[in-house]
């Protein structure tokens, strides 16, 4: 643990190499939870000396014992142990197979496809039509645009409400768009009455004639997004790639040469946008494929499963979302994976004990049986300490 005097450990992440003390670690650990769009960590250097992989070890295991400041604060009993908001993780705590809790775990995961789109839906079904009649912007900070303003939209109707990936789209028409990405922790809140209460974390406020659509984030993290679009503009729309059930998109799985992992690829808002952590995860299994395979070495059989993977589980998912009503209140947005955050459960297919590969702030969960032949991949914090 102590090089030269200090408590000072090597930071694995490929040939950055960069040495970062333990407070400076944490932080970064810290900061890796709060990515809108998480990034694997690269590949660890392998020539790093097994005393600083050690060190690694017990400092990231440090790390991901303490509780965060804002589960502190949320937990009135001061008993992290017995405290979660997520199903998935009770169950994972009652198997006894898994002591692990993720930050993303504890923030409720960004809302992916399914639950933006249904949103879109039910947003536009409470407000299509409507004129609106003020913006308040008390979160201004997460006002990514200057021009125009979001008060330049007071006066229009809106027109349309839908998805672009994980994005709410509210199309006012002739003055513009507003584009709402809520993030790990943002929530959406339909008012009906609106409301005049301004409460803790709020981003921003829609007034309509008399309802209300509210922005706001549980705990600290003020990760969420407002874009206010001019005619013709497209923002962060641009760079996104086609939506899982374009045409596009099916090309790309069946004759694409990408040599990413799955899971990043999946997971890449360039490459098809609106798949987070979560559906990653479940679309992998549901395939059949393992998260480190790569789509250039897939034959057409496996391709063929990979697109049904995608296309069933989104499916399968904006349905059950659309039973949802209201906004997308909840700081836990529920059990709503088969595999994602599972680990230590039996597989729903075979039965066997889901596994998990293990970051500083996340994790991969898949089916050894399912989905690689029964291989048990490294997890990152155990294999410190065994290789
Ligand atoms: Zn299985």
């Amino acid at each position: 643990m102590l090089h030269h005097g200090r408590d000072v450990v090597r930071e694995e992440h490929g040939d950055r190499g960069a040495a970062l003390t333990l407070h400076q670690r944490r932080g970064r650990q810290a900061e890796d939870a709060r990515r809108l769009d998480d990034t694997e960590a690269p590949d660890r250097d392998r020539r790093i000396p097994l005393i600083r992989r050690l060190c690694g070890l017990v400092c990231a295991t440090v790390a991901s014992l303490q509780p965060s400041e804002p589960l502190k604060r949320a937990n009135p009993t001061g008993n992290f142990g017995a405290w979660s908001t997520c199903g998935a993780h009770r169950a994972r705590a009652a198997s006894g197979a898994s002591k692990g809790r993720t930050p993303e775990c504890q923030q409720g995961g960004v809302p992916e496809l399914p639950e933006v789109r249904a949103l879109a839906e039910r947003v536009g079904a409470a407000l299509g039509g409507s004129s609106l009649g003020a913006v308040a912007v008390p979160g201004f900070s997460g006002l990514k645009t200057v021009a125009p303003r979001p008060q330049d939209l007071v006066g229009s109707t809106l027109e349309r409400s839908t998805s672009r990936g994980k994005f709410l789209v509210l199309d006012f028409g002739a003055p513009g768009r507003a584009l709402i990405h809520l993030g790990n922790s943002g929530r959406l809140d339909l008012e009906d009455p609106a409301k005049a209460t301004r409460p803790r974390g709020s981003l921003v406020r829609f007034a309509f004639e008399t309802r209300a659509l509210l922005v706001r984030e549980h705990g600290r993290e003020r990760r969420a997004g407002l874009w206010v679009l001019g005619p013709g503009e497209e923002g962060p729309l641009e760079t996104l790639g086609p939506e899982p059930f374009e045409r596009s998109f099916a090309e790309l799985v069946r004759h694409g040469a990408d040599r990413r992992h799955l899971h990043t690829m999946l997971r890449d808002q360039h490459t098809v946008a609106g798949i987070g952590r979560g559906y990653a995860d479940d679309v992998l299994h549901r395939a059949r494929l393992s998260p480190f395979a790569s789509l250039s070495g897939l034959d057409d059989d496996a391709r063929e499963r990979l697109l049904a993977g995608v296309l069933e589980v989104l499916s399968e998912a904006l349905g059950r979302e659309r039973q949802r009503t209201g906004g997308l209140s909840e700081p836990s947005l529920g059990d709503r994976f088969m595999i994602h955050r599972r680990a230590g459960t039996p597989c729903p297919r075979c039965g066997g004990l889901l596994e998990r590969v293990s970051y500083s702030s996340n994790e991969i969960v898949y089916c050894p049986a399912c989905q690689t032949q029964g291989k048990v991949l490294a997890d990152r914090r155990l294999s410190r300490l065994l290789r």
